[in-house]
């Protein structure tokens, strides 16, 4: 609990990300082997490969590495406005256009660390997908904490108990106690001995 959380960092190359740096949503793609459970506790690998996606929310640099299309620049762009301005009619042209211009879009900050969050296109998949945090280690290790530190309390509340004589919630200091009152206890007794 006392440890110190750690700085937010770009969780693909680990820099340190400044106080209000964007992160942007950034798709990798990882190899892995393919395994399979042949019976028991046998599993081989099948010496086939397969890919997955996996989502993160990077710096600038990583984001650039991964998606440079995300990025449009006055020479990227050269290519598609001039098969547009050439055949303004054209949509296939005109949809290529407008896809190179769209870049990353800032729908929303960190519910956090209020850090702006790019994404490219709609944010409602992602923002599902991702939940509402930025992701950074800071952010991720907060949400931890919060967590850690809620059960904690709940495990200091001391638990209420119902008192077998007058039905009332009360708060025991003792673990076994059922009563909450002398006044209770006694009473019971005396009652139980005039029943039994
Ligand atoms: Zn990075
Ligand atoms: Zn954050
Ligand atoms: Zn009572």
């Amino acid at each position: 609990m006392s440890r110190p959380a750690k700085p937010p960092s770009c969780p693909l190359c680990h820099t340190v990300l400044g106080v209000n740096e964007p992160v942007y949503s950034t798709v990798t793609t990882e190899t892995y082997k393919v395994r399979k459970w042949v019976g028991g506790m046998n599993i081989i690998e099948t010496g086939e490969t397969g890919t997955r996606r996996l989502r993160w929310y990077a710096c600038e640099a990583c984001a650039r590495k991964e998606h440079p299309d995300y990025f449009p620049t006055a020479e990227s762009l050269k290519l598609p406005r001039d098969k547009l301005s050439a055949n303004p009619e054209d949509w296939d042209a005109y949809w290529k256009y407008k896809r190179a211009l769209e870049g990353y879009r800032e729908h929303r900050r960190c519910v956090r660390c209020n850090r702006p969050i790019r994404e490219k296109g709609d944010s409602l998949s992602t923002r599902m997908r991702m939940g509402p945090a930025c992701r950074s280690s800071g952010c991720t290790n907060a949400r931890a904490y919060v967590r850690r530190a809620e059960l904690a309390r709940l495990e200091r509340t001391p638990k209420e108990v119902r008192c077998l004589c007058c039905q009332k919630r009360f708060v025991p200091i003792r673990s076994d106690a059922r009563f909450c009152s002398n006044a209770c206890r006694q009473k019971q007794y005396r009652e139980n001995s005039r029943n039994g």
